[in-house]
């Protein structure tokens, strides 16, 4: 909207004589004075006449020193005060939904304000924000779909990247397009901020942009090894020459005589964790990484600093929601030092409502020991301020990615030096701290430096698809630009990929489905099962699936009582093979126990996680607004209208097959039982979770799956059986066979010989569900 000179000025008076009047409030002041304290606030004016006078600057700083909350706010007060507000449009990108929130919520209330007025955030499907909005928060995510309307970033005066020492996907995306917009936006400001970490590389990327250092404050903050750990535990005495060997045992049982302490470790089996750790090289480090964490020794940890030690919160660095709740619960039954009254124990991570959010921050009441449960989240952009105790496990799930077999995994795996330095450092903001590693020396002597960025670790695939929508050439030479390019032939699997699923046509172009699927933010299989479940009538099924897919699936796996969990899961599925339909009955089951309040009690007769259940639900009025958006569901339309078909599993498997193609395997009967291949790796194996372990012939041909993972071979996790028909109707694209007379898909393994007159019909089936798509 176009606005006068005079309006402008008015509006910009009125904003410095707001931001004025709000500071004065007595809140206000409190917070001002803890402002002042933060390390950032020293730099404030040096930071401000840099940004004023570069159009690139880099800010690294300790956690905690005041980046995020600050750097941006000074601007902010800055173009307000010298009546620039009109004109001002500052954003800050972060990498994680819950710190937008957290962050903007923050720093609206240090200026005293609501948030949603000057301060405001954006995450994928949810803000507050308005027309007075001068300082957005939003995930990276949010800008970069936001790019494809604003190619030129116009109107945006100032845009902060924050958190780029993590190297995200987004961030490093981010980075390759406003290299290049800068030339044509002489007048934005760019400042790039990250934590202590390689800021050099920042700058040299774009072309030795200046850069700031905010030097932090942190008492000092004591480091223990595994080794040091267990000589606390009194276990193994330092004047013993020999850790790892020798009758470690007996000596235990003597020392255990020697110190009631050491009870609390008698779960832990701490030889065969020393024996694993000690003789630790590289390639051993590897092979650990994908077994488990032991959370009895956590626990132990947790109890030896509670009886031990002086007060302060603890914070446990764990590998994700699994060890989280695993310990939660392991800390409830064993009623904690039999106490539970004495501790706050709070979860902290990225898919956690936000409500759960201000305990987190707040001082606990007095006699209580906050606890928090984190995963790496904890490490940079969330700031515990009271920790005192910091117990680091050592890991964090980490995506990789091998290109030759087209195999992505999300797992456990050993973190850098440089994110064991950062996990340190949460402690000893307020007084001196420990920081407890659950792993010897020797271990963190063999981690990487640096963690690999993501762009280099993940299928890039729906990148590419965003490279396409943005138009800025071909995927390839867009990427070679990249801080570190990805391998070609991670380039090429994702191009191969996209045309394959239709979304990219032969001169990987955009194809209407393409279109529609840039449109959607999640990984383009989900959104191609999403619009076939709208055009095919059976919404319902394909948003719970979708949602199952996007997040996690529900069911929990107790340890202890396996069988029972897994013939619970088999019950959903019954005889339809399938470990989606059996997460859809599931799903339809707690749905109906919650109209009668039972959900509790289903949840837990039948192992199911209610947490990930109500995230299902919200994500799932999620998709159906995208859905909504883009003009493929009516929702003043009755449901009934897009459910024709969602209780006929065939055509359930049918739009699962459309979403999860290429991901086939082939079921040949050897012998008593089946074998299965896929095309890249040849011979796989089915997870032993799924309801098709075991299961000697299959009725239909052909499995679709949502992941493979590697163990000691490779595994198909998730799998639904599907018939060589729902394959030729949504599978790849056609062409004919040697012989002329049959038809061979794309997939080169996958050989139908229909009649000529089935092929004819599935084409011009096929040719009528391109002319929807095109709308
Ligand atoms: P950085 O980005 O440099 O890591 P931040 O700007 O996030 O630092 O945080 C600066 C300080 O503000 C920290 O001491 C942190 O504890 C405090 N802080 C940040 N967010 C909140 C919040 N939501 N509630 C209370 N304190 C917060
Ligand atoms: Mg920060």
């Amino acid at each position: 909207t176009l606005i006068t000179n005079s309006e402008k000025q008015r509006l910009s008076l009125e904003l410095k004589q707001r931001q004025e009047n709000s500071k004065a409030s007595d809140v206000a002041k409190k917070m001002q004075s803890f402002r002042e304290k933060l390390p950032a606030f020293k730099e404030r004016s040096r930071f401000l006449k840099a940004v004023a006078e570069n159009q690139v600057l880099v800010v690294s700083g300790e956690t905690g020193c005041g980046k995020t909350t600050q750097l941006p706010q000074f601007i902010l007060e800055e173009e307000i005060s010298c009546l620039r507000g009109a004109d001002c449009s500052i954003i800050c990108t972060q990498p994680r939904r819950i710190s937008a929130i957290s962050v903007a919520a923050r720093v609206s209330s240090e200026r005293g304000e609501n948030l949603g007025g000057t301060v405001g955030y954006q995450i994928r499907l949810e803000a507050k924000r308005s027309s007075e909005t001068r300082l957005l928060f939003c995930t990276t995510g949010v800008l970069l779909r936001q790019l494809v309307q604003e190619p030129e970033l116009t109107g945006v005066s100032h845009l902060l990247v924050d958190e780029i020492h993590e190297r995200g996907i987004n961030e490093d995306f981010l980075l390759i397009i406003l290299r290049d917009l800068l030339p044509r936006r002489p007048d934005l400001r760019l400042i790039l901020m990250s934590a202590t970490i390689n800021a050099d590389l920042f700058s040299k990327y774009f072309g030795n942009a200046p850069t700031i250092h905010i030097p932090g404050f942190t008492f000092p903050v004591s480091e223990l090894f595994l080794e040091d750990v267990l000589e606390k535990s009194c276990y193994i005495m330092k004047s013993e020459s020999n850790y790892y060997q020798g009758n470690s045992r007996r000596r235990r049982q003597q020392e255990s005589r020697k110190d009631p302490l050491s009870e609390l470790f008698e779960d832990v089996d701490i030889e065969t964790h020393y024996k694993n750790y000690s003789t630790s090289t590289r390639h051993s480090l590897e092979a650990w990484s994908a077994s488990q964490l032991d959370l009895n020794l956590v626990e132990a940890t947790i109890e030896y600093i509670c009886r031990h030690e002086g007060d302060g919160a603890i914070l446990v660095f764990l590998t994700g929601w699994d060890d989280i709740s695993k310990l939660i619960d392991k800390v409830k039954v064993n009623n904690f030092l039999g106490d539970r009254g004495k501790f706050l124990v709070l979860p902290l991570h990225g898919s956690l409502p936000t409500i759960n959010q201000r305990e987190i921050f707040d001082r606990p009441p007095p006699n209580k020991r906050k606890i928090v449960l984190a995963t790496n989240i904890a490490e940079s952009s969330i700031t515990v301020d009271d920790v005192v105790y910091v117990i680091d496990c050592g890991k964090a799930k980490e995506a990789s990615y091998d290109a030759l077999n087209k195999l992505a995994c999300l797992l456990p795996s050993w973190i850098s030096k440089a994110s064991a330095h950062q996990r340190r450092g949460r402690a000893g903001r307020v007084q001196p701290g420990v920081c407890y590693r659950l792993y010897p020396k020797i271990t963190y002597d063999a981690m990487l430096e640096y963690q690999l960025p993501e762009i280099l670790r993940t299928p890039l695939q729906e990148l590419s698809l965003h490279i396409k929508s943005l138009q800025l050439g071909t995927v390839g030479s867009f990427l070679a630009k990249a801080l570190q390019p990805p391998d070609p032939l991670s380039v090429q699997n994702a191009i191969e990929l996209l045309k394959t699923i239709g979304a990219l046509d032969d001169m990987e172009e955009l194809t209407p489905l393409g279109r529609h699927l840039c449109t959607l933010p999640m990984d383009p299989s989900i959104g191609k099962m999403l619009l076939m479940g709208a055009i095919f009538q059976c919404i319902n099924p394909a948003l719970t699936i979708a949602a199952a897919l996007a997040h996690r699936d529900p069911f929990v796996l107790p340890l202890n009582r396996k069988e029972i969990a897994d013939a619970a899961k088999k019950s959903f599925a019954g005889d339809s093979c399938s470990d989606h339909i059996a997460l859809l009955k599931a799903f339809e089951g707690y749905k109906n126990a919650k109209q009668n309040g039972k959900e509790r009690a289903f949840c837990w007769e039948n192992f199911l996680s209610p947490v990930t259940l109500q995230m299902m639900e919200d994500m799932r009025m999620n998709f159906l607004d995208l859905l909504s958006d883009i003009g493929f569901v009516d929702k003043s339309r009755n449901a009934s209208a897009y459910n024709q078909y969602s209780n006929d599993l065939e055509m359930v498997c049918a739009i699962l097959c459309a979403g999860l193609y290429p991901n086939v395997v082939q079921c040949k009967r050897r012998g008593k039982g089946t074998a299965f291949y896929t095309k890249e790796v040849g011979k796989v194996d089915i997870h032993p979770s799924s309801v098709n372990a075991g299961i000697h012939h299959f009725p239909l041909p052909y499995l679709v799956y949502g992941e493979k993972v590697k163990t000691n071979g490779i595994l198909v996790r998730d799998s639904t059986n599907i018939s060589d028909y729902a394959l030729l109707m949504f599978g790849g694209n056609l062409i004919p066979s040697k012989s002329g007379d049959g038809i061979e898909m794309l997939e080169g393994y996958i050989h139908f010989s229909a009649p000529k007159s089935v092929i004819d019909l599935i084409k011009k089936l096929r040719g009528e569900l391109d002319k929807l798509l095109k709308r």
